[in-house]
């Protein structure tokens, strides 16, 4: 069924709670319902990587199809998953019926449909490992596509639907969890972790960590990490070295190095900064808060400062993680 609601405060359909109303918002509950829509609208999960920073003049679509289906095999669990799911309710209900994979991934908010739009990731783990499909609407060939996991283009962060923010509608995510599970546990966090830990303490390990680390958007609204953690050549890594012999990084595959952006904020002294009711997180570099009382041009105007800081200090140009959108669409840092 598709329902249509006029002049909807967006402030609960996104974890920065920014004051501001969509001029309607349409919610599906079947896939086929998306064929039907014309015209230009967003699309929203739960708000969690999204930053509206001014009232929305364009349709925001919403997409509760909340079916889960699992086939099992010999070699593991065949998942198809509607997009309006929430992420951790899928994790949770995966472990809690003995399909392990996923438990790295916990408390990671937001629905199943974004998971594959910036490729989710956390301790060391990306959900593109675990997509085997996407289906879509592809709204500019007004045609129904099947993304297998290479078609997704996931990289970190990033794959084809984050390229491409107005055309592909996700509808359906297809995982496989294999039975031959083993832990992952290299990452920072949680090599304390017992290394015969089931998947199900594990997970709740990651809950535990991330509840003492990480602000809950709905005591303190925000949404997550605001940055990318940059990447960069070996040459510029050695002159930023040169500055700053401790910076935290770690070697990629291609040569070059990751820095970590929360660590480069943090290094400007820049916690607890504030921009009208935006901040920066007082224990979270990397995280931007609003205290109750900020605007769209608060968050700008801070992310931005931030920005500009760290290239004059650091030489390197941070790129946003969160969608922030104005009545036109993204907006460039
Ligand atoms: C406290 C906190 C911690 C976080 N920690 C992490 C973390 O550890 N790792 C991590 O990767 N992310 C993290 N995030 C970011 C966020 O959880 C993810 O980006 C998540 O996937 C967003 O899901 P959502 O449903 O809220 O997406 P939304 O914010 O609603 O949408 C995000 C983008 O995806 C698009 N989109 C949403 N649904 C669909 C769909 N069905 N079809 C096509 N496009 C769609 C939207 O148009 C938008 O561009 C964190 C956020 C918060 C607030």
């Amino acid at each position: 069924m598709t329902t249509h609601q006029k002049a909807i405060s967006l402030k609960p359909l996104h974890t920065f709670q920014l004051p501001y109303s969509a001029s309607e918002v349409i919610t599906i509950t079947e896939a086929g319902e998306v064929a039907e829509l014309v015209g230009d609208y967003l699309v929203l999960g739960e708000g969690s990587n999204t930053i509206f920073t001014c009232d929305f003049s364009r349709p925001v679509l919403r997409i509760a199809i909340n079916s889960i289906n699992v086939e099992e095999t010999d070699e593991g669990f065949h998942l198809s998953v509607g997009a309006g799911v929430n992420w951790h309710r899928l994790v949770r209900d995966t472990l809690e019926q003995n399909m392990p994979g996923l438990e790295n991934l916990a408390l990671i908010p937001g629905s199943v449909g974004a998971a594959p739009v910036q490729n989710i990731g956390a301790y060391g783990v990306e959900v593109g490992e675990f997509i085997t499909s996407v289906t879509a609407w592809d709204r500019e060939q007004r045609e129904w596509r099947e993304f297998s996991q290479q078609q997704c283009e996931f990289a970190y962060r990033d794959s084809v639907f984050k390229r491409h923010p107005k055309r592909f509608v996700i509808t359906k995510v297809q995982f496989f969890l294999p039975k031959d599970w083993r832990p992952r546990l290299s990452y920072g966090a949680l090599v304390d972790i017992d290394k015969h830990a089931s998947a199900y303490d594990i997970m709740s390990a990651v809950i535990a960590i991330r509840n003492s680390k990480l602000p809950n958007p709905t005591e303190m609204p925000n949404a997550g990490s605001f940055f990318k953690n940059p990447e960069v050549t070996p040459t510029a890594f050695n002159a930023i070295l040169q500055r700053h012999p401790d910076v935290a990084h770690y070697p990629l595959a291609n040569g070059n190095i990751k820095l970590a952006a929360g660590w480069l904020i943090d290094k400007l002294g820049l916690k607890g900064f504030k921009y009208g009711g935006a901040a920066v997180h007082l224990k979270q570099a990397l995280v931007l808060v609003n205290n109750g009382k900020a605007k769209g041009e608060d968050v700008v105007a801070l992310a931005r400062y931030i920005r500009q800081k760290v290239a004059e200090e650091f030489g390197v140009l941070l790129e946003a993680e969160v969608r922030l959108m104005d009545d036109n669409g993204l907006i460039e840092l």
